[in-house]
């Protein structure tokens, strides 16, 4: 099969809690949820996850190659494909978790520079990356760069076209909050888009790729990052993550239509699209 091949699905509801697999209640009633196979409160988990990011930033494209062996910039451009972004003026976007701005990048160039972009990142060392090669590779203009949580976007309702995060929405401790705010930032007509990290649907590259994520990407970490830690978490928040399904009926709950999602890589990443009708 070949790296890029795909298959769509619909969504289909399902009737146990999808979030069962990452959230539960905490000894003291307050909400618990994972960072990675840790159960932490969720307002303990931003802040390891901004710990992990700040320290990864410098070299998390040289890493996000590595660990991917470049398939992450395959999955990328084939979002970018199904976004299909029009080459007209006016078109605005918000890409969340941005990062250090692949997406962004991409949506601009596919627009022919037409369109107007927000990266937003809850970390300033991801977004000072981001800004830096923005500007080397002559899209600061066309693209703004936002300190803020998914959980509470600074903008007012129906401000965008089209809302992506790629690889972004596992680090936030409160989904379904960050999909609420995804659905009220769109205009009407608007298109979600969210690529992450699936479940593996093909028994022998589950295996494979258990063993490459427990076993290399770690130790990938500590020889090229100098630290293999926050790889760890990175593998491990992935196998926390809710199956395709059961993220596709989360998104429709946040009052998203035509929920659809298509499996790249047999499932290692998954594409999953919805509209504000
Ligand atoms: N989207 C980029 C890409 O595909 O290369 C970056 C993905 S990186 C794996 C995850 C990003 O999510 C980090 O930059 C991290 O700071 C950001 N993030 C984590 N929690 C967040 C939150 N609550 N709000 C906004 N961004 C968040």
């Amino acid at each position: 099969m070949l790296p890029t091949a795909s298959i769509m699905y619909e969504i289909e509801l399902q009737e146990h809690d999808p979030m069962s697999k990452n959230r539960a209640t905490a000894a003291d009633g307050s909400m618990a949820t994972s960072y990675g196979f840790s159960s932490v409160g969720e307002g303990e988990k931003q802040g390891l996850v901004n710990d992990v990011f700040h320290k990864v930033a410098k070299r998390y494209d040289i890493m996000n190659d590595v660990m991917s062996g470049g398939m992450h910039r395959v999955w990328k451009d084939a979002m970018i494909a199904a976004l299909n972004p029009p080459k007209k003026p006016g078109w605005r976007f918000i890409d969340v978790a941005g990062g250090t701005g692949d997406i962004a990048f991409r949506i601009v160039e596919a627009s022919r520079k037409e369109a107007l972009g927000t990266v937003l990142d809850i970390n300033g060392s991801m977004l000072a990356v981001g800004q830096e090669r923005a500007e080397k590779r002559g899209l600061a203009a066309h693209l703004e760069f936002v300190e803020a949580n998914a959980e509470e976007l600074p903008f007012e309702d129906k401000s965008f076209d089209a809302y992506t995060i790629a690889f972004g929405i596992r680090n936030v401790p409160d989904i379904d909050k960050a999909l609420r705010e995804a659905h009220r930032v769109l205009r009407r007509g608007g298109r979600f888009l969210c690529l992450e990290f699936s479940e593996v649907q093909m028994p022998i590259l589950d295996r494979l790729y258990e063993a490459w994520s427990f076993h290399g990407i770690p130790k990938m970490g500590q020889a090229i990052a100098g630290d293999g830690e926050p790889y760890q978490y990175l593998v491990e928040s992935i196998r926390k993550f809710p199956r395709q399904q059961d993220f596709a009926a989360m998104i429709g709950r946040a009052g998203f239509g035509r929920v659809t999602w298509t499996d790249y890589t047999g499932g290692v990443a998954a594409l999953h699209s919805g509209w504000k009708l």
